[in-house]
């Protein structure tokens, strides 16, 4: 079946694009690997742009209310000094599974379909993408392919082939616990504790009424998890965090860390564009951040938006400009992004300075 747009990957870019091109009364179809889309990972914090483009998808109260509001963010060091403390009313923390339901309630059943994994494209004598094969043997026709499956992204590596990705500096421990305690006594606070010789920090996001997703973050050329099981996760934690504050203690003994991951940071060196004919790359796959930005689903989002509304009604006529507008707009934008979050991963490697920066990209 010959479709206009077939989005591959039904992570956050995937779903907001489909949301908000519904809204303007199209239609799209939406091939995720995953057999429920991507609900795994743990949680993130929504920035003021994030909350616009909920805003725009209609889905803001939804969000917040099964998230957590944040209105500051305090940075601390291991002796509970407050180092910083800003305003980011406005802001708040979910975790993923919580926000992907949100986003994939909103999208008929038949536009989804699950248990797709990208493989290739075919491509037709003039350059343009014919049809997407997936691994599960099925051919898909479109006009316009979107590319939004994540940090790996397959569709890029077809029109932008080993495109290449910074070396990693920066590691996280990722943990989520439940406790309800400790959420009120965060008292809507994002806390991030820094060790003073830098290179390693602790972050609190309150992500629901009970859920606190809680991150460590090191330099991998200083700090290493010898085993990438629970229990070395465990040991690494502990040896680590060993003399830290008083909340870091309590995450330490309530975090189960079969559930914790590890995250190898990374960001992709820009792109020279976000489109080659009719594949267009959105989110992760066209700017894979550093987590320092917390900008990953945030300006996901603002792609998905500012792509669909640019499509809308300039589909038939006018793509080849549609997706270069997009794309130069968007780039001048996370390119932005991209330099703040280079500049905090310096400021975290390096000894504390006296001023400290809030830990976004905004
Ligand atoms: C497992 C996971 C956990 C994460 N956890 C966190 C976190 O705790 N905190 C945080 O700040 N950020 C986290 N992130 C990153 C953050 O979610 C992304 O920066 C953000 O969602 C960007 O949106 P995206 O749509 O570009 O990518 P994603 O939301 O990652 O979506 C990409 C989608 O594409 C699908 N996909 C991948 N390859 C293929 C293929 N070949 N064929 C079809 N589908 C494919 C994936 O299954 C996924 O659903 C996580 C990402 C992932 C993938």
């Amino acid at each position: 079946m010959k479709q206009s747009i077939a989005i591959i990957g039904g992570g956050v870019a995937g779903l907001a694009f489909a949301i908000c091109y519904k809204k303007l009364g199209h239609r799209v179809d939406i091939y995720e690997h995953q057999p429920l889309s991507g609900r795994e990972g743990l949680g993130f914090i929504m920035l003021e742009n994030g909350v616009k483009a909920l805003t725009t998808l209609g889905l803001y109260q939804q969000a917040v209310q099964s998230g957590y509001p944040l209105n500051q963010c305090k940075i601390r060091d291991t002796n509970n000094q407050e180092l910083l403390c800003e305003s980011i009313l406005g802001s708040f923390g979910t975790t993923r599974k919580a926000f992907i339901d949100i986003l994939l309630n909103e999208i008929p059943d038949d536009w989804l379909h699950f248990g797709y994994h990208f493989s290739h494209f075919e491509w037709d004598a003039g350059g343009q993408a014919s049809a997407a094969i997936f691994d599960n043997g099925e051919k898909i026709k479109a006009e316009l392919f979107l590319g939004c499956d994540g940090a790996r992204s397959s569709v890029r590596e077809q029109i932008f082939p080993n495109a290449p990705v910074s070396e990693i500096k920066v590691q996280e421990l990722v943990s989520i616990v439940k406790d309800p305690t400790l959420v009120q006594a965060l008292n809507h606070h994002f806390i991030k504790y820094k060790s003073n010789d830098g290179g390693l920090a602790v972050g609190l996001v309150p992500a629901d009424n009970e859920t606190v997703v809680w991150f460590i973050q090191y330099d991998v050329k200083k700090h290493h998890i010898a085993e990438k099981t629970a229990l070395g996760k465990r040991e690494f934690a502990y040896k680590t965090l060993s003399n830290w504050p008083h909340y870091i203690q309590r995450l330490l003994a309530h975090t189960d860390f079969s559930h914790s991951h590890i995250w190898k940071t990374q960001y992709l060196y820009p792109l020279p564009r976000f489109h080659y004919n009719n594949v267009v790359l959105l989110g992760d796959a066209a700017h894979a951040l550093l987590p320092f930005t917390s900008q990953g689903v945030n300006s996901a989002m603002e792609d998905a938006i500012k792509l669909s509304k640019q499509l809308n009604n300039n589909f038939a006529e006018h793509l080849p400009m549609v997706l270069q507008q997009y794309s130069a707009v968007r780039k001048y934008r996370v390119e932005q992004y991209l330099t703040q979050g280079i500049n905090l991963q310096n400021e975290f490697l390096a000894n504390h300075h006296d001023k400290q920066k809030i830990p976004f990209a905004f």
